[in-house]
């Protein structure tokens, strides 16, 4: 048995008890819930609902897009803890450390118990039971093995496929395994629709999303000959045109398709001074190593920090490092 295979049987085993134990429990997952994120907290909830009735669970998780809220329960997602006394149990989820839980970190941490199921390489694991496979493509994935896969009902895998689908770049990132397939495949005999999922949450844009990405484009500029990328949306774009950081989505995987590129880096000026850096690799460069320098993670091909401080200086700073790694 390959020690991953041994992480999920021993937690599978763990988390059935302690679910069972619990009387509340909570559910939570990275700042700015992408799809994996919300794939996976839905998920896991809807699964605990249908298996375990009559817990208290409640999903502390920011606001999610609009894009992913066809998806069941999600209008139970909320910002405030619903009961007085501490959680029995709390979940983490796609969250490689307890920052990035942002405002829910004190409630997790004041839980009786915790586990922590995530993918990212950065992530060291933290709670009473940790389950980190970075060969798994999603923490939708881990979830589908961690749960008995008779048991997993449309409204379940619906979530589940999400998270596959947007950790994989719809199939197509070197994380699509023969075992994500499959899983995508059983999902599908349980009901799920790809298209509607694809088209509904991947490629679908706004007419504003739209104009973001050509405007990125357009004033992106390439640096150590045309193997960095680099695109600023400065903060007063960012309040005149009201963007969110979700109206970004896809923006950086089209400057990363650029040809010659190893290596693409789009910052959001989220306030002024303070950017949100994506970072993306072409296989070249490691970015999670990157972004581990300025206090962030991610993985190999796609990581992310923030950043303060002036725009030139902090494509200064990564650029170097990417140099460094490109010349080894
Ligand atoms: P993004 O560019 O926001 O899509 O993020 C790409 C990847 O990097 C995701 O897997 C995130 O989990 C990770 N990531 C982004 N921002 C941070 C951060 N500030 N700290 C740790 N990981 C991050
Ligand atoms: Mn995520
Ligand atoms: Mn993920």
């Amino acid at each position: 048995m390959t020690s991953n295979a041994k992480i999920v049987r021993q937690t599978t085993t763990l988390l059935s008890r302690k679910v069972k134990e619990a009387k509340t429990i909570a559910i939570s997952g990275h700042t700015n819930p992408d799809g994996d994120c919300v794939g996976a907290c839905l998920g896991l909830y809807t699964y605990i609902r249908d298996q375990y009735p009559g817990k208290q669970v409640d999903i502390l998780l920011e606001p999610i897009s609009k894009k992913f809220q066809f998806l069941k329960y999600a209008e139970n997602i909320k910002q405030e803890k619903n009961i007085e006394e501490t959680y029995d149990l709390y979940f983490s989820l796609d969250c490689s450390d307890t920052e990035r839980l942002s405002q829910f970190q004190e409630i997790f941490a004041e839980a009786k118990y915790k586990i922590c199921i995530d993918h990212h390489v950065s992530n060291t694991g933290f709670g009473d039971l940790t389950c980190v496979v970075p060969e798994a493509s999603s923490t939708c994935e881990i979830l589908f093995d961690l749960f008995d896969e008779k048991r997993i009902s449309f409204d379940c895998a619906q979530c589940l496929y999400l998270g596959l689908v947007h950790d994989t770049g719809v199939f197509k990132h070197s994380n699509t395994t023969r075992h994500v397939m499959e899983i995508a495949g059983i999902l599908i005999e349980k009901g799920v629709r790809p298209e509607f999922i694809i088209d509904e949450t991947f490629y679908k844009k706004t007419y504003l999303q739209n104009q973001i990405l050509g405007r990125a484009l357009m004033e992106s500029i390439l640096l150590l000959e045309g193997r960095i990328i680099f695109s600023v949306l400065r903060n007063k774009d960012v309040i005149t045109y009201g963007i969110q950081s979700e109206d970004l989505d896809g923006v950086i995987d089209q400057l990363r398709v650029t040809e010659g590129v190893e290596c693409a880096l789009l910052l959001f000026e989220k306030e002024e001074g303070v950017f949100k850096v994506s970072m993306r690799s072409n296989g070249g460069v490691d970015v999670s190593k990157i972004a581990q320098n300025f206090g962030g993670g991610g993985h190999v091909k796609a990581a992310g920090c923030t950043a303060q401080g002036n725009a030139r200086d902090i494509i200064n700073n990564i650029s170097q490092l990417v140099e460094g790694q490109l010349e080894q």
